[in-house]
């Protein structure tokens, strides 16, 4: 892990959030080629969740939202961690991680192995709470997201009815949420200011657990085949009854290899028509399944101005569909990304090369274009034209460098992932071919100038 933050840091992927103040736990800033990265894997997902699916619709709601929501949603009573402080030391720790917690004074020992005396574990609510208005009155705040989910159930009837869906459909949604973990850590593993990519899955209540398996399956193999995470280092949890979110009837969490261990990246819920029935009026009216009901009841909903049902033709009645619902954290993927593509090479020469083995569609920078010599100025001159006929394209982003010799040029792109260098020499003002440098095998071919653009597309 302390390889790849100081990769991170020395090449612009990511950065501490406000570095030169000290920091901000829990926050960090993604770079030049963290960016782009980060937008690479949030392409892929909408690919392949929205745009290959004939049953799919995108969102971006408003990070505010009603106070409302998370009323009924039962954020405000249950989004809690249980936390314990230490009596000596002022420490403050998740109960259930005291594992993985280092006492401040010793930090050798887990809280409570030393001197210091532990309180009771009392529940800490997570929400991040922000003033609306110009006037701080105690009434006048709204939350941060701590999930993107809730802006697709308030918006259920809204996607409904401006698209003419049938269930089964889904609704998916890439943005911030918010979240004041107790102890943030491990990099960009937790974090308190994160990003999250979500679907909310609208199915006939007796078709939710079949879908539920489906989608596990759907996106345990795109993290694999699509986004190249080996399959090894990848696993399915049955989340505990105990562990689950209080609206889940079934969890399935995609597990990753972390450097850190085995950790979540992805959890997939059966919501049942917990949030559906729960932002409804007129919950007594509505037939909702005994689970919920019980829920239901304890909150009636005295301020939706909506029944969120779906008029279900066939059987002639409405319905409140169950939710299955994937999500997946962008920065938890990242970091998958990174460590899974993070390379130590010893070359025949002794010499060790740090190669990123990102797939292609991933990579930050597609090609680098180099000039064998930087004062010659015709080759720079069609070095240059080369990289912006590349950019052009629109398909690959393309840059040019000059700044050192060629063989650290090549090293420098090894780091960062770049599946091709393309190098201009004497022999391309001749005959107008150059060579391209494979990332992996470091083997070096030579293209014609106008087949170049054929050559690497098909090859990202
Ligand atoms: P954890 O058990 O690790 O706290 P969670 O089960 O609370 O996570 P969910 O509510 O299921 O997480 O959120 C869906 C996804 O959002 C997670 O699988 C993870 O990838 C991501 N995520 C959740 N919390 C964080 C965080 N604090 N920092 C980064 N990513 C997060």
């Amino acid at each position: 892990m302390d390889q790849i933050v100081s990769l991170c840091k020395r090449r612009g992927f990511i950065f501490q959030s406000s570095e030169i103040y000290g920091g901000m736990q829990g926050a960090y800033d993604y770079g030049p080629l963290g960016v782009e990265l980060k937008n690479n894997l949030k392409r892929l997902w909408w690919k392949h969740n929205v745009y290959e699916r004939d049953d799919m619709e995108g969102i971006d709601a408003a990070i505010l939202m009603n106070r409302f929501v998370w009323r009924y949603s039962q954020h405000e009573e249950t989004f809690a961690d249980m936390l314990v402080d230490c009596k000596t030391c002022k420490g403050r720790f998740r109960a259930d991680k005291l594992g993985e917690s280092e006492c401040l004074r010793h930090p050798t020992k887990y809280p409570g192995e030393c001197e210091g005396e532990l309180t009771e574990p009392r529940p800490f609510n997570m929400m991040f709470k922000t003033q609306v208005g110009p006037v701080p009155d105690p009434e006048s705040f709204a939350y941060l997201r701590p999930e993107t989910a809730q802006g697709m159930f308030v918006n259920f009837k809204n996607v409904l009815d401006s698209t003419n869906r049938k269930i089964p459909f889904g609704i998916a949604q890439i943005g911030k949420s918010f979240r004041n973990e107790i102890t943030p850590r491990n990099f960009i593993f937790r974090l308190r200011e994160l990003e999250q990519m979500e679907i909310e899955f609208f199915v006939r209540p007796e078709d939710a657990q079949a879908t539920h398996e489906a989608w596990v399956k759907d996106h345990l193999d795109w993290w694999a085949e699509e986004v190249g995470l080996r399959r090894e280092h990848l696993d399915l949890l049955e989340v505990l009854p105990e562990d689950r979110a209080h609206y889940s009837v079934r969890t399935v969490d995609i597990m990753y290899k972390y450097p850190i261990g085995w950790e979540e990246l992805e959890g997939i819920a059966n919501r049942t028509d917990f949030d559906l029935a729960m932002h409804s009026r007129d919950q007594d009216k509505l037939d909702l399944t005994p689970n919920t009901r019980a829920q239901a009841q304890a909150l009636p909903n005295a301020h939706s101005t909506e029944r969120l049902t779906y008029f279900d033709q066939p059987n002639n009645k409405h319905i409140i569909p169950y939710v299955v619902e994937p999500a997946a954290g962008v920065d938890r993927g990242c970091l998958a990304v990174l460590c899974e593509a993070y390379d130590e090479e010893t070359l025949e020469s002794g010499e060790t090369r740090i190669v990123l083995r990102l797939k292609p569609t991933l990579a930050p920078i597609k090609v680098a274009v180099l000039p064998l010599k930087k004062n010659a100025d015709e080759i720079v001159a069609l070095a240059k034209s080369i990289k912006k006929t590349l950019q052009a394209t629109g398909e690959m982003r393309t840059v040019y460098d000059d700044s050192a010799g060629i063989g650290k040029l090549y090293r420098r792109q090894d780091e960062v992932g770049t599946p091709f260098c393309v190098t201009v020499d004497f022999q391309s003002l001749e005959d107008q071919t150059v060579t391209v440098r494979d990332r992996d095998t470091m083997q070096q071919v030579r293209i014609a100038v106008p087949d170049l653009h054929a050559f690497i597309r098909e090859r990202i």
